[in-house]
């Protein structure tokens, strides 16, 4: 793999950053992106700029064509028909649009919502929420101390009583792997409607919705190359056409009187308003451009900078692995002895390497752990093995100052 020529086309990338050459290892929070995206975006402001589905004139067809042909892309992306994605602002929307929509409108006292204990609060809080309006339970499944969940938990918590099983393909704290597919398949066999947060899953390999089996699946475009501001809920036809809208307004309906509103079919039922055209159009370049690459070379390559950053974080003294499991994507999360995560990363910072530090939007797991947060280098296609060695050579002189 030509990774200079692949790292040429992110122009972000080549800066100086507190003198020295910016190593972004940020990559989990979001994504740099493409030239191709780039000119996507600059391309629709400046040549088809309009409103969509109005049909009047020739930049409306146009914006229209191009927006609806990026739903297409998604579609194709995942496996599914375009009728069954819907755009959102990002994951968090996607899964308080299911919360509200189907988990309000059908749980009852008694009944059971199942989540994991890595869940991101984007998908916990919005169950919570759906719990304490309708009188159900949120469960949690726990972990190994690998930080995997724990298989033979999970089974003893379905019953029944789960209505929804709601799970994260892949940790963001931690980059831990669940195995969804088979997880699917038992809470769909309990009877249970099943959500994957994919925040963390689709840059790293392809998803296919079918194959899952499953009935909602959420991802964000700016952690996918793309925009921010634009994302996705891909929900099963049957599941959707039963749902009620998330939000009324324009777009949404099909007739409108003062005495009554009828809906609009699918997807539109669920996109009131102006949409974000130009996010959804940079989205659908992002995944052009990434389908064109040689995914399962990006993923070896991904890989190796795991197994490499893997192999130098054992071999530091006082550093501590958080997340140890064996399926993992590129997500090296951990401690440094007597150095608090915040200190390591702005003391990081100065060196030009961007990581994450904090609780990374898992509070329950770091209450978990027991710890108050970690470090966080996640690594992304166009990060380097140099990159890596930067980090850690950055990391001795943090250990310096501490
Ligand atoms: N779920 C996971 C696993 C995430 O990593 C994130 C983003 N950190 C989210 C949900 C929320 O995504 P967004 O902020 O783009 O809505």
């Amino acid at each position: 793999m030509d990774i200079q020529a692949l790292r040429a086309q992110f122009p972000i990338l080549d800066q100086q950053v507190n003198g020295k050459p910016l190593v972004y290892l940020d990559n989990g929070a979001t994504t740099q992106k493409p030239v191709a995206v780039l000119n996507a975006l600059d391309n629709y402001y400046r040549t088809v700029n309009s409103n969509v589905h109005r049909g009047a004139h020739y930049l409306s067809d146009e914006a229209t064509g191009q927006f609806e042909g990026a739903r297409q892309t998604v579609a194709d992306f995942l496996n599914a028909s375009r009728e069954e994605i819907l755009w959102t602002k990002g994951t968090t929307e996607s899964i308080n649009m299911v919360a509200q929509c189907v988990a309000r409108e059908r749980l009852q006292p008694g009944d059971e919502v199942l989540i994991g204990t890595s869940e991101h609060h984007a998908n916990i809080v919005p169950w919570q929420q759906a719990c304490a309006a309708t009188g159900a339970t949120l469960k949690v499944i726990p972990l190994h101390d690998d930080c995997s969940l724990n298989q033979a938990a999970f089974e003893q918590l379905l019953s029944s009583k789960t209505k929804i099983f709601a799970i994260g393909h892949a940790s963001n704290a931690l980059g831990t792997l669940n195995p969804v597919k088979a997880m699917v398949a038992k809470a769909k066999a309990a009877g249970a409607i099943t959500l994957v947060d994919g925040a963390q899953a689709v840059a790293h390999f392809p998803v296919d919705v079918q194959d899952l089996d499953v009935d909602f699946y959420a991802f964000s475009g700016h952690k996918l190359f793309g925009p921010t501001g634009i994302g996705v809920l891909y929900g099963r036809r049957e599941q959707l056409e039963a749902m009620p809208p998330y939000q009324t307004g324009g777009e949404m309906i099909e007739t409108v009187s003062f005495e009554k509103s009828t809906w609009n079919q699918l997807p539109y039922k669920f996109e009131a308003g102006t949409p974000n055209i130009a996010g959804a159009i940079g989205l659908a370049a992002a995944i052009a451009w990434l389908r064109q690459q040689d995914r399962p070379a990006l993923a070896a390559h991904e890989d190796a900078l795991l197994a490499h950053a893997t192999e130098r974080a054992q071999a530091c003294d006082g550093l501590k692995i958080i997340g140890t499991a064996a399926n993992k994507v590129s997500v090296l999360s951990f401690l440094l002895d007597g150095g608090h995560p915040a200190d390591v990363g702005m003391l990081l910072d100065k060196q030009g390497i961007a990581v994450r530090t904090g609780h990374h939007c898992t509070m329950p797991l770091m209450d978990t752990l027991g710890i108050p947060g970690t470090v966080r280098a996640s690594f992304s296609i166009y990060n380097t093995l140099e990159e890596v060695d930067r980090l850690f050579e950055g990391l001795e002189k943090v250990k310096t100052f501490l």
